[in-house]
């Protein structure tokens, strides 16, 4: 078994170049030293190329916030795996709820979107994860079943983490509680063990990573790393911060 604390901020439509520049450089100074963790932050397009020249070099991985499905050519607006990486990415976040809800991204785009992004050389966070009419109407299973099965089947799992996201805790304060995290980490954990037989892969599901997302601040990060199945965070709006994401990532043991 091979899983280290991993902390993940995702910047979201936040932060002009100059704004990112200073953000990154708090936290590339705050992590010297760090070498038991893994630490990723994920800029807007926009800061990705001045970002890049500050984090090379350090312990501080650079990744986006989506691509495209397509890797060059007549296609408007959109970013692909190869522009990321000639950027010095070597994440892509995909399946955001935000993409999903405002974007109309469904598993079989994200799976395209994973497919041609780990052929290129990413590796990928998938973000999976219920809104909350399904949780009360316990179909937070079922639900993210669906996205597993739909969207890693034919994928290379070592390029692989995945981040629960329940949809009714992101950017609204309120965190799944460790209990509920670990319910939910476990099941990812069985079912893509699950995947792994189906497809015949070859890949232990104990090196699989997987993250929890939503409301996580320095106060919560503790609680939630102490389940079995928790290994890390991809933090949104605490990760705006400098003081507040190295918190995170000094309580994140
Ligand atoms: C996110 O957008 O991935 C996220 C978890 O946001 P927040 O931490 O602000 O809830």
């Amino acid at each position: 078994m091979s899983r280290r604390p991993f902390l993940a901020g995702n910047w979201k439509m936040n932060k002009l170049v100059g704004e990112a520049v200073d953000l990154v450089k708090g936290i590339v100074d705050g992590v010297k030293g760090i070498i038991d963790k893994d630490i990723l932050v994920c800029p807007p397009f926009t800061a990705l190329s001045e970002v890049s020249k500050i984090v090379k070099g350090t312990n501080v991985n650079l990744g986006a916030q989506n691509c495209s499905y397509k890797d060059s050519g007549a296609y408007t607006g959109e970013i692909s795996p190869s522009m990321l990486l000639d950027l010095g990415c070597s994440y892509v976040i995909l399946g955001h709820s935000e993409r999903r809800t405002y974007f109309g991204e469904t598993n079989e785009i994200i799976n395209e979107k994973a497919k041609l992004a780990i052929s290129k050389g990413l590796k990928i966070v998938y973000c999976v994860g219920e809104v909350l009419e399904e949780r009360k109407n316990n179909q937070t299973f079922d639900v993210i079943k669906k996205q597993l099965d739909q969207v890693l089947y034919n994928l290379d799992l070592n390029s692989v983490i995945i981040a629960y996201e329940p949809v009714w805790a992101i950017g609204t304060g309120l965190t799944a509680s460790p209990e509920q995290a670990e319910e939910v980490h476990s099941f990812i954990r069985k079912t893509v063990s699950n995947i792994v037989k189906d497809a015949g892969k070859n890949f232990d599901v104990n090196d699989l990573v997987i993250l929890y997302g939503g409301s996580v601040k320095s106060s919560s990060i503790k609680g939630l790393m102490e389940c079995e199945d928790v290994d890390g965070g991809l933090i949104g709006g605490a990760s705006l911060k400098a003081e507040e994401f190295l918190n995170i990532i000094n309580n994140a043991k």
